[in-house]
């Protein structure tokens, strides 16, 4: 572990210089986890410092288009760093005193300090302590969230810790859960004026382990897309998945023997792979013609809820039924990522079209973000628009946003549009952070939320759409009071 490389020594050198990230937060949280995943285990250049098991460890992030920077482990607060383990009270104080030395130090040397917490064990005492501690200084600062393990759960994981008012970002250093995102931020968080961008990769510049990344932006584009057909019986979702995909490129064949409540099949969408995720609908109905099937809304939803993507099937010579607005506010209401399908325009004569298209658009004023489509799995019409509509919205589903661009957004809202008067005052915004995609989802930290009435919100979310240039997918805002942090 502390051979050194002989690539090292000339990379020390140009270490020097650099600005400095510090990783800080009780023992456990998975700091150590964090560091190798980030400087991607390249233990080569990190360095031990002699006397306890593991006291602090720097090493270089280094990777194309981020600035680099060097990363500090603050590392281990271990019990067995000392003498004896102490039991009891006496033993907390001695950690917490230990924890807290170590923030003041990464205080005083880092550039941008970055508090790690347990998400699975939830905010402690100590964590509400360090964050207090670490806000009295004027660094940049960012609160990782880590064992988020999936990311169906870190809404839930999160929500005790947006009570601290910092900016906030989930992750998983075991999983590889927002690593590129927890580097951007950090990156986005460095001084002007500190190097702009590493031209060298580490691949060509340093020894590598091989460790795998996770999941980049670039990557979960080529990946494919996860699809959901969502419809009441008979609006035409299979023919239109024949007509998208055709006939013999859709292979219905699920795993033999297996019971699961959803099924994968691989999808060519208009010659972009995709898997349609069915829990059931779609392929039995393409396969017996069970007319009696009975429809369940919330059931039906099912794969909408695993997919990334749901194309909502309408007959347009039907109109829009209870059932179909039943569907269209649970995915509204979810914030699925979703577009709608008119299909059976061929039905329609041509100069009603224009017509028919607006009631529906009207009937979808509510959510006027939602694409539409009039469509015909018949004679094809607009087919060709779903697929590049379909990348677009996904594009706009992944954006990821730092720290910084955000407030810069925030500051130019306000600016042009100032919080209501309420109760005899304005609501004062502290900052803006993103804190998922998939949808983005937005937090506005605020002194009071309760200034912030509903037309402020609605006007917050256009201007957000409008300067980010989201047109189709579905965002969230949420607006943090300080009042739960200061009484923590
Ligand atoms: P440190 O004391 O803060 O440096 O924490 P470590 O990095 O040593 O991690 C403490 C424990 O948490 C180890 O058992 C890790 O395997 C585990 N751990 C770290 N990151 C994660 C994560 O993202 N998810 C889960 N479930 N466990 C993690
Ligand atoms: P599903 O139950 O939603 O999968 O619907 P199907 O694809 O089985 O279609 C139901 C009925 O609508 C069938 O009789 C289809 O032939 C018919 N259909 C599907 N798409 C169209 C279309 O674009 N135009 C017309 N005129 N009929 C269609």
């Amino acid at each position: 572990m502390n051979k050194i490389h002989p690539a090292t020594v000339s990379l020390a050198a140009r270490l020097t210089g650099l600005p400095k990230v510090a990783l800080l937060g009780r023992p456990n949280v998975g700091k150590s986890t964090l560091f190798n995943r980030l400087i991607r285990s390249r233990r080569a250049i990190t360095h031990d410092l002699p006397g306890v098991t593991r006291d602090r460890m720097e090493g270089a992030v280094l990777r194309r288009g981020l600035p680099p920077f060097v990363l500090i482990d603050t590392g281990g607060v271990s019990l067995d760093a000392h003498a004896a383990p102490q039991p009891g009270p006496v033993g907390l104080r001695g950690l917490e005193a230990e924890v807290m030395r170590q923030a003041e130090r990464a205080m005083e040397e880092a550039e941008v300090l970055c508090l790690v917490a347990d998400g699975r064990e939830g905010l402690t005492p100590l964590d509400a302590h360090l964050a207090d501690f670490l806000r009295r200084t004027d660094k940049p600062l960012l609160l990782a969230v880590n064992k988020v393990d999936g990311e169906e759960r870190a809404d839930l994981l999160l929500t005790e810790f947006y009570a601290l008012g910092l900016p906030l970002l989930p992750c998983s250093a075991e999983h590889g859960y927002n690593m590129g995102a927890l580097l951007e931020e950090l990156a986005g968080l460095l001084p002007p004026g500190a190097p702009q961008s590493s031209n060298e990769t580490d691949e060509t510049a340093l020894p590598t382990d091989g460790t795998a990344d996770e999941e980049t932006p670039e990557t979960a584009e080529k990946a494919p897309m996860r699809l959901a057909l969502l419809g009441r019986p008979n609006v035409g979702k299979s023919s239109l998945l024949n007509a998208l995909a055709g006939e013999d490129r859709m292979i219905v064949s699920p795993a033999a023997g297996t019971t699961r409540d959803s099924v994968d099949v691989p999808v060519q969408l208009d010659g972009v792979p995709g898997i349609l995720v069915d829990s059931a609908g779609v392929r039995r109905r393409s396969k017996i013609t069970d007319t009696l099937e009975r429809f369940s809304v919330n059931s039906s939803i099912k794969s909408s809820t695993k997919a990334q993507l749901t194309l909502l099937v309408l007959d347009g010579q039907e109109g829009l039924t209870q059932q179909d607005k039943r569907l269209l506010e649970l995915l509204d209401e979810r914030k699925l990522t979703f577009m709608v399908l008119v299909n059976k325009a061929d039905l329609i004569p041509t100069d009603k079209l224009r017509e028919v298209e607006r009631s529906y658009r009207q009937a979808l004023a509510y959510c006027p973000h939602v694409p539409l489509l009039m469509v015909s799995a018949f004679n094809r019409r607009n087919l060709k628009k779903i697929a590049p509509l379909a990348r677009d919205i996904m594009q706009e589903s992944r954006l990821r946003l730092n720290t910084g661009r955000l407030n810069r957004l925030l500051e130019d809202m306000l600016q042009e549009r100032q919080p209501p008067l309420i109760k005899g005052a304005r609501a004062k915004f502290h900052y803006l952070t993103q804190a998922e995609t998939e949808p983005p989802t937005f937090v506005f930290f605020v002194n009071d939320p309760e200034r912030v009435n509903d037309a402020y919100s609605r006007y917050l979310e256009r201007a957000l759409r409008r300067m980010l240039g989201i047109k189709h997918a579905p965002i969230r805002l949420r607006l943090r009071g300080r009042r739960a942090a200061e009484k923590v």
